[in-house]
């Protein structure tokens, strides 16, 4: 009964997604991230927490940002404290999870592959969410990335800026640390 439930909400939050924009234009405000949050939670936790990753997009990063890029694993932060990414990865790395910044949607999903994610705390714009649902499948058990399943939890950047953006850092944090 409750999975039936869960899948309930699973394809109404997918069928929703797209049209989001006008349901709020409309005063319908509910939280679709966040709906979609709690479907994958139970299954996002079961996933051993060093086959999970925290992903964030390049865009989080300081300008002056000295870190090297690998085309293996992305931005190599070096923790120099410009940006928020460097305490995020020293935390991530405490919680056991893998940590990249990655350049762009088509790296994020080879690295994924790569480095076999199966669940991942990421950080992305509406706009990417919403071109990901026009080329990715989104089923109950996870996304497909380059035929890998991730089990996601999602937390929205403040806006669409592919050159300077940031995020809720203390929520961020929460997500890391609660694997309750
Ligand atoms: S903390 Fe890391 S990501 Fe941020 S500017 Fe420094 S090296 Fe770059």
């Amino acid at each position: 009964m409750k999975k039936t439930l869960r899948k309930m909400k699973f394809f109404i939050v997918l069928f929703l997604l797209p049209i989001r924009s006008f349901l709020e234009k409309t005063g319908l405000n509910f939280d679709l991230i966040e709906l979609g949050n709690d479907i994958y939670r139970d299954d996002f936790l079961k996933i051993p927490v060093g086959e999970s990753a925290v992903l964030l997009p390049h865009c989080l990063i300081d300008r002056e940002c000295p870190a090297k890029f690998s085309k293996d694993d992305g931005i190599l932060c070096i923790k120099c404290n410009r940006c928020r990414c460097g305490e995020i990865k020293k935390l991530s790395e405490e919680c056991g999870y893998q940590f990249y910044i990655t350049p762009s949607v088509g790296f994020t999903k080879r690295l994924a592959q790569r480095k076999k994610i199966r669940a991942a705390i990421g950080t992305t714009c509406l706009y990417e969410i919403e071109k990901g649902l026009q080329t990715e499948r989104i089923t109950p058990q996870g996304v497909d990335l380059n035929k890998n399943k991730v089990i996601p939890q999602v937390l929205l950047t403040r806006e669409y800026n592919c050159l300077v953006n940031d995020i809720d850092w203390e929520r961020l944090k929460r997500m890391i640390t609660d694997r309750r």
